[in-house]
C-alpha cells in the first residue's frame, strides 16, 4: 500500500514538508521588501487586515506611489495601498477602509510598543536615583497603587513618570525634604 487511494482523511504524514517557515525575505534582501515588512496593518477589519497582510508575505502588495482618492470625502488622502478610504473618514464612520463594512476595526498596535518603552524608560530612570529618592518613589507608587484600583494602568504610568521626572530634578537640588508628596504646597490656600 503506497498510497491511501480515496481516503479523504489521511493518516500518513504529508510527504514533503516544509522544515522552516516561508520568508519572503530569505532570497530577497531590497530595501523595497524591508520598508514593506514593516507596515503595519490598521484602519480595517481583522478580514480585510489578513487579506493585506496575506499580500505582504507572499510578497503580492503593492505599495501605493501617490495618495489615491478618498471614496467618502474625495480628499486624495488615501494613503494605504489597497484602502479606498481615508482613516480619518474610516475613524469618523466607524468602518473598515478596505471593505467599508461597519465591522470593528484593527487599531495600529504601537501602544503596546510604547507601554514597553514607558517600562523601560520608567526602569532607567529609577536607576538614576539616589536610593533615598528611590523609596521616596516606590512609597509614593505603593500608595497611588492603592487609590487607583480602576485599572486603568496605562494613564497612572504616565503619572508615575512625571512623578518619577520630578524626583530626577529634584535630586539636582539640595533642598529637597523627604517628604510624602502633596503634603507641602498647599500652604498658600489657608482659612
Ligand atoms: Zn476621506
Ligand atoms: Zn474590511
Amino acid at each position: 500500500m503506497s498510497s491511501q487511494k480515496g481516503n479523504a482523511s489521511r493518516t500518513r504524514p504529508q510527504k514533503h514538508k516544509n522544515k522552516t517557515v516561508f520568508k519572503n525575505s530569505l532570497h530577497d534582501t531590497s530595501q523595497r521588501t524591508k520598508v514593506i515588512n514593516t507596515i503595519q496593518v490598521s484602519d480595517v477589519c481583522v478580514r480585510c487586515k489578513e487579506i493585506i497582510e496575506w499580500k505582504i508575505k507572499y510578497k503580492k502588495y503593492k505599495p501605493l506611489t501617490q495618495p489615491k482618492t478618498c471614496v467618502k470625502c474625495g480628499q486624495k488622502s488615501v494613503k494605504q495601498a489597497y484602502h479606498v478610504m481615508c482613516g480619518a473618514c474610516g475613524k469618523s464612520l466607524k468602518v473598515c477602509t478596505k471593505c467599508c463594512q461597519s465591522k470593528e476595526v484593527v487599531q495600529a498596535e504601537s501602544s503596546e510598543k510604547d507601554q514597553m518603552k514607558l517600562d523601560n524608560e520608567m526602569k532607567a530612570l529609577l536607576q538614576s536615583l539616589p536610593e533615598r529618592k528611590r523609596r521616596t518613589f516606590i512609597r509614593y507608587m505603593n500608595r497611588n497603587s492603592k487609590e487607583d484600583n480602576s485599572g486603568k494602568t496605562g494613564d497612572g504610568k504616565e503619572e508615575l513618570m512625571q512623578k518619577l521626572h520630578d524626583l530626577k530634578v529634584d535630586s539636582d537640588s539640595d533642598d529637597f525634604q523627604d517628604s510624602d508628596f502633596g503634603d507641602s504646597g498647599d500652604e498658600s490656600d489657608g482659612t
